[in-house]
């Protein structure tokens, strides 16, 4: 706290992110990182961009990544926006599409970057409790609203939504729009992007973070109707003329160009997600079902704080939550590469043992 803070500043709640720890000896189970490094191209392209060219200012339009994406997803590019991560995209729409009269509604277990972008743009927000399995029920999403936005799968509960269900929320709701959050979409559900063309209010966020291995990158985008996208960019260019730098821009076009390691990649993780929740089971956690690359597990006779505290004592981190009472004895446990995920199953034997 300081004295030159403005009134403003006091008051904000920022997000506070999971640990990045210096020691890199701790196996890292705690921010749904990819196990696995980026595609060789993705490296050999930031290679290639890394020239005297730094000395120019970025294309404002990043035209090259976004054709990128709109072609792999057979799309208009003017149906693609892009930002420095999802989380710059969300900032964005929050303040172009969501700053209305009317509360927007968000679960009320759920990426909590939500609630502090209300705190920073004064959005008023209602939210919706997940059901008795911890799961969304867009059902109950029905009433006046001046936005909804959620993630699918959720986080941290990893269960996801039904494109039915997401149609049906989007035509339900014709003036006001729908956000889906796609950041684990790639590990088990359907992208609500197929619904674009149908819904002009419905708007789709991806990121290259999680399923693209670039979380040090920071690429993120968002899809939707022509109108939607140019209101975000209006925004953007009242904030940032250049917000993709060079490096980014050539580092996530070579990301979508490298189908065979992205495959590879979803595969390995979904794979080790259910053999891990398998074993969990064994060990007598109550484990959600998973469409993403984490699992929201917790044991009945162990609290998630003494868990989280014994694994980090064995170099274990995960990620615990500590409100709201719901779910404070679960543990989110980000799916690691095979050898990080056996540590974790060998760490838990010992500290239930
Ligand atoms: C990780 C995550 C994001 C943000 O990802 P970026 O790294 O900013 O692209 C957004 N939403 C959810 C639900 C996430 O888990």
């Amino acid at each position: 706290m300081s004295k030159f803070w403005s009134p403003f500043v006091r008051d904000l709640e920022p997000y506070v992110p999971g640990e990045q720890p210096k020691m890199s000896r701790l196996v890292k189970l705690n921010t749904n990182e990819h196990p696995l490094g980026p595609s060789p191209r993705v490296i050999e392209a930031i290679r290639d961009a890394a020239d005297e060219r730094l000395r120019l200012y970025p294309d404002p339009d990043a035209s090259e990544l976004k054709d990128a994406i709109a072609a792999y997803y057979r799309l208009k590019p003017s149906q693609v926006f892009l930002g420095n991560g999802s989380d710059e995209v969300l900032a964005h729409l929050f303040l172009g599409l969501f700053k209305q009269d009317r509360p927007i509604l968000f679960p009320d277990i759920t990426y909590s970057f939500y609630k502090v972008y209300c705190g920073l743009y004064g959005i008023d927000y209602q939210t919706v409790p997940l059901n008795d399995d911890l799961a969304i029920d867009l059902a109950d999403y029905q009433r006046p609203n001046g936005g909804l936005i959620f993630p699918n799968p959720n986080a941290p509960t990893g269960q996801p939504l039904s494109l039915d269900a997401i149609a049906r929320v989007a035509e339900a709701n014709p003036d006001s729009v729908v956000v889906v959050d796609e950041a684990y979409v790639d590990f088990g559900a359907d992208t609500a992007i197929a619904l674009v063309d149908r819904y002009a209010n419905l708007l789709v966020v991806q990121t290259l973070s999680k399923s693209r291995a670039l979380a040090g990158i920071r690429v993120g985008f968002a899809i939707g109707h022509e109108g939607l996208i140019e209101g975000l960019e209006r925004v953007k260019n009242s904030f940032n003329s250049y917000p993709l730098d060079r490096l980014a821009i050539a580092a996530g076009r070579a990301a979508f160009e490298d189908e065979a390691w992205f495959q590879q990649g979803r595969k390995l993780v979904i794979d080790e997600r259910e053999s891990l929740s398998a074993v969990l089971n064994g060990l007598g956690f109550q484990v959600l079902p998973s469409a993403a690359n984490f699992l929201f597990a917790r044991h009945p006779d162990h609290s998630g704080a003494d868990l989280a505290l014994a694994l980090r004592e064995r170099g274990i981190i995960v990620r615990h939550f500590g409100k709201p009472e719901r779910i404070q004895d679960y543990l989110r446990i980000t799916i690691g590469r095979p050898e990080q995920n056996r540590e974790l199953v060998q760490a838990l034997g010992d500290i239930l043992s």
